[in-house]
Protein backbone atom coordinates (compact mmCIF):
# COMPACT_ATOMS: atom_id res chain seq x y z
CA UNK A 1 0.00 0.00 0.00
CA UNK A 2 1.13 3.41 -1.15
CA UNK A 3 0.27 5.95 1.03
CA UNK A 4 0.43 9.92 1.61
CA UNK A 5 1.34 10.76 5.02
CA UNK A 6 -0.69 13.68 6.58
CA UNK A 7 0.92 16.29 8.50
CA UNK A 8 0.12 15.65 11.93
CA UNK A 9 0.86 13.03 14.95
CA UNK A 10 0.88 12.39 18.28
CA UNK A 11 3.19 11.48 20.18
CA UNK A 12 3.73 11.03 23.74
CA UNK A 13 1.53 14.17 24.73
CA UNK A 14 2.50 16.76 21.99
CA UNK A 15 0.91 16.80 18.63
CA UNK A 16 4.30 16.49 15.93
CA UNK A 17 5.05 16.69 12.04
CA UNK A 18 5.03 13.24 10.89
CA UNK A 19 8.76 13.50 10.49
CA UNK A 20 9.57 14.33 13.77
CA UNK A 21 7.30 11.17 15.28
CA UNK A 22 9.95 8.68 15.79
CA UNK A 23 11.47 5.93 18.05
CA UNK A 24 14.86 4.84 18.60
CA UNK A 25 16.32 1.61 16.47
CA UNK A 26 16.76 0.00 20.47
CA UNK A 27 13.31 0.30 21.29
CA UNK A 28 12.27 -2.80 22.98
CA UNK A 29 9.17 -3.32 20.42
CA UNK A 30 11.30 -3.60 17.52
CA UNK A 31 13.24 -6.02 18.43
CA UNK A 32 10.57 -8.31 20.13
CA UNK A 33 7.13 -7.32 19.10
CA UNK A 34 6.11 -5.99 22.23
CA UNK A 35 3.48 -2.73 21.43
CA UNK A 36 -0.37 -3.03 21.19
CA UNK A 37 -2.37 -0.99 19.17
CA UNK A 38 -5.68 -0.10 17.94
CA UNK A 39 -7.58 0.38 14.02
CA UNK A 40 -10.42 3.33 14.35
CA UNK A 41 -11.99 4.63 11.17
CA UNK A 42 -13.68 8.05 11.42
CA UNK A 43 -16.67 8.56 9.67
CA UNK A 44 -18.71 11.86 8.16
CA UNK A 45 -22.20 11.22 8.49
CA UNK A 46 -25.37 13.47 8.04
CA UNK A 47 -24.95 14.80 11.67
CA UNK A 48 -21.55 15.35 11.78
CA UNK A 49 -17.56 13.65 11.27
CA UNK A 50 -17.49 10.52 14.39
CA UNK A 51 -15.40 8.24 15.38
CA UNK A 52 -16.59 4.68 15.17
CA UNK A 53 -16.65 3.01 18.88
CA UNK A 54 -13.75 5.30 20.08
CA UNK A 55 -13.73 4.15 23.53
CA UNK A 56 -14.54 0.46 22.75
CA UNK A 57 -11.42 0.51 20.98
CA UNK A 58 -9.10 2.50 23.20
CA UNK A 59 -10.61 0.36 26.13
CA UNK A 60 -9.55 -2.58 24.16
CA UNK A 61 -5.97 -1.05 23.74
CA UNK A 62 -5.69 -1.28 27.38
CA UNK A 63 -6.94 -4.70 27.97
CA UNK A 64 -4.35 -5.42 25.37
CA UNK A 65 -1.88 -3.43 27.72
CA UNK A 66 -2.59 -5.11 30.46
CA UNK A 67 -2.34 -9.33 29.46
CA UNK A 68 0.81 -8.00 28.53
CA UNK A 69 1.68 -6.19 32.02
CA UNK A 70 2.76 -2.86 29.53
CA UNK A 71 2.05 0.41 31.88
CA UNK A 72 -0.35 2.84 30.19
CA UNK A 73 0.86 6.37 31.12
CA UNK A 74 -2.54 7.69 30.15
CA UNK A 75 -5.68 7.41 30.54
CA UNK A 76 -8.21 6.32 27.97
CA UNK A 77 -10.34 9.27 27.97
CA UNK A 78 -6.63 11.09 27.40
CA UNK A 79 -6.10 8.26 24.41
CA UNK A 80 -9.80 9.69 23.05
CA UNK A 81 -8.64 13.32 22.93
CA UNK A 82 -5.04 12.15 21.39
CA UNK A 83 -7.39 10.54 18.52
CA UNK A 84 -9.70 13.83 18.34
CA UNK A 85 -6.82 16.20 18.68
CA UNK A 86 -4.47 14.24 15.59
CA UNK A 87 -7.70 14.40 13.65
CA UNK A 88 -8.58 17.64 13.82
CA UNK A 89 -4.81 18.53 13.41
CA UNK A 90 -4.92 17.23 9.96
CA UNK A 91 -8.07 19.09 8.70
CA UNK A 92 -10.45 15.80 9.16
CA UNK A 93 -8.98 14.55 6.05
CA UNK A 94 -8.18 11.31 7.18
CA UNK A 95 -10.38 7.96 7.98
CA UNK A 96 -7.84 6.36 9.90
CA UNK A 97 -6.74 6.45 13.23
CA UNK A 98 -3.83 4.19 15.16
CA UNK A 99 -3.00 4.52 18.44
CA UNK A 100 -0.20 2.41 19.27
CA UNK A 101 1.28 1.98 22.49
CA UNK A 102 4.87 0.18 22.89
CA UNK A 103 7.84 -0.71 25.04
CA UNK A 104 10.37 2.06 24.37
CA UNK A 105 14.20 2.68 25.30
CA UNK A 106 15.95 2.45 28.73
CA UNK A 107 15.73 -1.43 29.23
CA UNK A 108 16.63 -4.32 27.04
CA UNK A 109 15.85 -7.44 29.22
CA UNK A 110 12.84 -9.42 27.98
CA UNK A 111 11.12 -8.66 31.43
CA UNK A 112 12.62 -5.25 31.83
CA UNK A 113 10.14 -2.90 32.59
CA UNK A 114 10.29 -0.54 29.90
CA UNK A 115 9.29 2.83 29.64
CA UNK A 116 5.96 2.99 27.34
CA UNK A 117 5.99 5.36 25.01
CA UNK A 118 2.39 5.67 23.03
CA UNK A 119 1.55 7.48 19.42
CA UNK A 120 -1.76 8.29 17.58
CA UNK A 121 -0.72 8.15 14.00
CA UNK A 122 -4.17 8.86 11.65
CA UNK A 123 -4.13 8.42 7.25
CA UNK A 124 -6.43 7.71 4.87
CA UNK A 125 -7.26 3.92 4.36
CA UNK A 126 -10.11 3.85 1.84
CA UNK A 127 -11.33 0.52 1.28
CA UNK A 128 -8.50 -2.10 2.98
CA UNK A 129 -9.04 -4.96 0.57
CA UNK A 130 -8.99 -3.21 -2.39
CA UNK A 131 -12.05 -0.82 -4.88
CA UNK A 132 -15.39 -2.28 -5.24
CA UNK A 133 -14.89 -5.66 -2.85
CA UNK A 134 -17.76 -4.21 -1.07
CA UNK A 135 -19.84 -4.74 -3.95
CA UNK A 136 -18.42 -7.58 -5.91
CA UNK A 137 -16.57 -9.52 -2.96
CA UNK A 138 -13.30 -11.44 -3.09
CA UNK A 139 -11.66 -14.72 -3.58
CA UNK A 140 -10.27 -15.83 -0.21
CA UNK A 141 -8.34 -19.28 0.19
CA UNK A 142 -7.28 -21.11 3.57
CA UNK A 143 -3.80 -20.95 4.36
CA UNK A 144 -1.55 -23.39 4.74
CA UNK A 145 -0.38 -21.58 8.11
CA UNK A 146 -2.59 -22.02 11.17
CA UNK A 147 -3.19 -19.06 14.25
CA UNK A 148 -1.06 -19.77 17.15
CA UNK A 149 -2.22 -21.69 20.02
CA UNK A 150 -3.93 -20.39 23.06
CA UNK A 151 -1.52 -21.35 25.51
CA UNK A 152 1.25 -19.97 23.28
CA UNK A 153 0.30 -16.35 22.04
CA UNK A 154 -2.81 -14.50 23.41
CA UNK A 155 -5.33 -13.62 20.08
CA UNK A 156 -6.97 -11.69 22.27
CA UNK A 157 -4.91 -9.16 23.06
CA UNK A 158 -4.07 -6.49 19.68
CA UNK A 159 -0.01 -6.91 19.86
CA UNK A 160 2.47 -6.22 17.29
CA UNK A 161 4.06 -9.52 17.92
CA UNK A 162 0.65 -11.59 16.76
CA UNK A 163 0.62 -9.94 13.33
CA UNK A 164 3.57 -11.72 12.44
CA UNK A 165 0.83 -14.69 11.70
CA UNK A 166 -1.18 -12.24 9.92
CA UNK A 167 1.37 -10.94 7.75
CA UNK A 168 2.08 -14.98 6.65
CA UNK A 169 -1.69 -15.86 6.27
CA UNK A 170 -1.99 -12.25 4.13
CA UNK A 171 1.45 -12.16 2.04
CA UNK A 172 0.67 -16.25 0.87
CA UNK A 173 -2.92 -15.65 -0.09
CA UNK A 174 -1.87 -12.58 -2.01
CA UNK A 175 0.97 -14.71 -3.53
CA UNK A 176 -1.14 -16.78 -4.78
CA UNK A 177 -3.49 -14.18 -6.53
CA UNK A 178 -6.15 -14.30 -3.69
CA UNK A 179 -7.75 -11.27 -2.46
CA UNK A 180 -7.38 -12.31 1.44
CA UNK A 181 -5.92 -15.23 3.75
CA UNK A 182 -8.54 -17.69 6.34
CA UNK A 183 -6.10 -19.30 9.04
CA UNK A 184 -7.68 -22.29 11.02
CA UNK A 185 -6.92 -22.84 14.39
CA UNK A 186 -4.42 -25.24 15.84
CA UNK A 187 -7.56 -27.41 16.66
CA UNK A 188 -8.07 -27.73 13.10
CA UNK A 189 -10.56 -25.52 13.18
CA UNK A 190 -11.69 -22.05 11.63
CA UNK A 191 -10.03 -19.33 13.15
CA UNK A 192 -10.71 -15.75 11.45
CA UNK A 193 -8.73 -13.79 8.46
CA UNK A 194 -5.73 -12.56 8.78
CA UNK A 195 -7.13 -9.29 9.79
CA UNK A 196 -10.82 -9.91 10.12
CA UNK A 197 -13.64 -11.99 11.42
CA UNK A 198 -15.55 -14.17 10.41
CA UNK A 199 -19.50 -15.00 8.88
CA UNK A 200 -21.05 -17.95 7.77
CA UNK A 201 -24.75 -17.45 6.90
CA UNK A 202 -26.66 -21.28 7.01
CA UNK A 203 -30.27 -21.35 6.51
CA UNK A 204 -31.03 -17.42 7.26
CA UNK A 205 -29.03 -17.03 10.55
CA UNK A 206 -25.64 -16.24 11.13
CA UNK A 207 -22.94 -18.56 12.31
CA UNK A 208 -19.53 -16.56 13.68
CA UNK A 209 -16.49 -18.89 14.99
CA UNK A 210 -16.15 -18.03 19.21
CA UNK A 211 -13.34 -16.23 20.65
CA UNK A 212 -11.94 -19.71 21.77
CA UNK A 213 -11.02 -19.98 18.06
CA UNK A 214 -7.56 -18.18 18.91
CA UNK A 215 -9.12 -15.02 16.80
CA UNK A 216 -9.32 -11.15 17.87
CA UNK A 217 -12.86 -10.25 19.57
CA UNK A 218 -13.31 -7.78 16.70
CA UNK A 219 -15.55 -4.59 17.46
CA UNK A 220 -16.72 -4.96 14.16
CA UNK A 221 -17.56 -8.67 14.59
CA UNK A 222 -19.26 -7.27 17.96
CA UNK A 223 -21.57 -4.55 15.74
CA UNK A 224 -22.46 -7.04 13.39
CA UNK A 225 -23.88 -9.42 16.06
CA UNK A 226 -25.57 -6.59 17.98
CA UNK A 227 -27.40 -5.35 14.98
CA UNK A 228 -28.33 -8.86 13.98
CA UNK A 229 -30.21 -9.31 17.17
CA UNK A 230 -31.43 -6.21 17.02
CA UNK A 231 -33.11 -6.87 13.67
CA UNK A 232 -34.24 -10.51 14.80
CA UNK A 233 -31.54 -12.62 12.82
CA UNK A 234 -30.50 -15.56 15.11
CA UNK A 235 -26.22 -15.16 15.74
CA UNK A 236 -24.53 -18.55 16.56
CA UNK A 237 -21.59 -18.35 17.97
CA UNK A 238 -19.48 -21.75 17.36
CA UNK A 239 -17.22 -23.56 16.27
CA UNK A 240 -17.10 -24.84 12.80
CA UNK A 241 -14.77 -26.61 10.53
CA UNK A 242 -13.32 -25.65 7.18
CA UNK A 243 -15.42 -27.49 4.63
CA UNK A 244 -18.40 -25.04 5.90
CA UNK A 245 -16.77 -22.19 3.84
CA UNK A 246 -17.53 -24.30 0.84
CA UNK A 247 -21.33 -25.06 1.84
CA UNK A 248 -22.30 -21.65 3.52
CA UNK A 249 -25.03 -19.89 1.43
CA UNK A 250 -23.26 -16.96 2.13
CA UNK A 251 -20.00 -15.63 3.69
CA UNK A 252 -18.11 -12.42 4.26
CA UNK A 253 -15.33 -11.22 6.77
CA UNK A 254 -15.67 -8.28 8.75
CA UNK A 255 -13.30 -5.51 10.83
CA UNK A 256 -12.64 -1.88 11.20
CA UNK A 257 -10.42 -1.88 8.46
CA UNK A 258 -12.67 -4.68 5.87
CA UNK A 259 -15.90 -2.92 7.18
CA UNK A 260 -18.29 -5.61 5.65
CA UNK A 261 -16.62 -7.27 2.81
CA UNK A 262 -18.59 -10.40 1.32
CA UNK A 263 -16.49 -13.39 0.17
CA UNK A 264 -17.50 -14.85 -3.26
CA UNK A 265 -15.36 -17.97 -3.50
CA UNK A 266 -13.01 -20.10 -1.47
CA UNK A 267 -10.42 -22.67 -2.55
CA UNK A 268 -12.12 -22.07 -5.99
CA UNK A 269 -15.07 -23.15 -4.47
CA UNK A 270 -17.98 -20.46 -5.19
CA UNK A 271 -20.07 -19.72 -2.40
CA UNK A 272 -23.81 -20.16 -2.71
CA UNK A 273 -24.45 -18.13 -6.03
CA UNK A 274 -20.99 -16.51 -5.73
CA UNK A 275 -22.63 -12.94 -5.41
CA UNK A 276 -23.25 -11.29 -2.03
CA UNK A 277 -26.66 -12.73 -0.76
CA UNK A 278 -29.58 -11.45 0.63
CA UNK A 279 -28.01 -11.24 4.23
CA UNK A 280 -25.07 -10.15 3.72
CA UNK A 281 -26.47 -7.13 2.34
CA UNK A 282 -28.87 -6.78 4.69
CA UNK A 283 -26.04 -6.90 7.21
CA UNK A 284 -24.21 -4.18 4.68
CA UNK A 285 -27.40 -2.00 4.80
CA UNK A 286 -27.33 -2.21 8.55
CA UNK A 287 -23.63 -1.47 9.45
CA UNK A 288 -23.51 0.94 6.91
CA UNK A 289 -27.30 2.87 7.79
CA UNK A 290 -25.12 3.35 11.52
CA UNK A 291 -23.35 6.43 8.97
CA UNK A 292 -26.11 7.30 6.49
CA UNK A 293 -28.42 8.24 9.50
CA UNK A 294 -30.21 5.26 8.63
CA UNK A 295 -29.88 2.61 11.28
CA UNK A 296 -30.43 4.07 14.91
CA UNK A 297 -27.33 4.71 16.83
CA UNK A 298 -28.78 2.73 20.15
CA UNK A 299 -25.83 2.62 21.93
CA UNK A 300 -23.97 5.93 21.40
CA UNK A 301 -21.31 3.84 19.04
CA UNK A 302 -21.01 7.16 16.80
CA UNK A 303 -18.64 9.14 18.95
CA UNK A 304 -18.37 12.69 18.09
CA UNK A 305 -15.07 14.30 16.63
N1 LIG B 1 -9.03 -10.17 13.68
C1 LIG B 1 -7.83 -9.62 13.48
C2 LIG B 1 -6.63 -10.50 13.51
C3 LIG B 1 -7.70 -8.26 13.25
O1 LIG B 1 -6.50 -7.71 13.05
C4 LIG B 1 -8.86 -7.45 13.21
C5 LIG B 1 -8.74 -5.99 12.92
N2 LIG B 1 -8.46 -5.26 14.08
C6 LIG B 1 -10.10 -8.04 13.43
C7 LIG B 1 -10.14 -9.41 13.66
C8 LIG B 1 -11.34 -7.23 13.45
O2 LIG B 1 -11.35 -6.46 14.61
P1 LIG B 1 -12.11 -5.05 14.65
O3 LIG B 1 -13.46 -5.29 14.14
O4 LIG B 1 -12.10 -4.69 16.09
O5 LIG B 1 -11.34 -4.12 13.81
Amino acid sequence: MSMQYPEWIWQNGAIKRWAEATTHVMSHALHYGSSVFEGIRTYQTPNGPVIFRLTDHNTRLFASAKIYDMAMPYTVEQINQACRDVIKANDNTTDYLRPVAYRGLGGFGLSADTPTDVAVATWKMGQYLGASVLEAGIDACVSSWQRFAPNTIPAGAKAGGNYLSGQLVAREARRLGFGEGIALASTGLLSEGAGENLFLVFDGALHTTPVSAALLNGITRNTIITLARDAGIQVVERDLPREYLYLCDELFMCGTAAELTPIRSVDGRQVGTGKPGPLTRRMQELFFGLFEGKTPDKYGWLEPL
